[in-house]
């Protein structure tokens, strides 16, 4: 208890789907969806959460080129970008 696990609204539904499919039950999630208090997360927020969930190495972005520190081999623009445009085809 008191670990909080923030989800995007898309991930708690594929959580959801993953019980489900193990035969498992998921209404408590349903529950909380359907309370609407799963928080819509934020831009930055899911960009940072992102980050956090990707292997951070250093190189040139696969995108742009520029050096620096890369989050699944892109740059911190780059990957805003690639995952903003993820999120929103959701
Ligand atoms: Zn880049």
């Amino acid at each position: 208890m008191g670990t909080e696990i923030r989800l995007t609204r898309g991930e708690a539904e594929q959580l959801i789907q993953n019980i489900e499919h193990n035969s498992g039950d998921a209404s408590p999630i349903r529950e909380l969806i359907g309370q609407a208090q799963v928080e819509s997360v934020e831009d930055e927020d899911y960009i940072t959460i992102k980050k956090e969930e990707s292997p951070q190495t250093e190189g040139n972005c696969c995108i742009c080129g520029s050096p620096g520190i890369l989050y699944s081999d892109t740059c911190d623009e780059c990957f805003a970008k690639w995952m903003l445009s993820t999120k929103r085809r959701k």
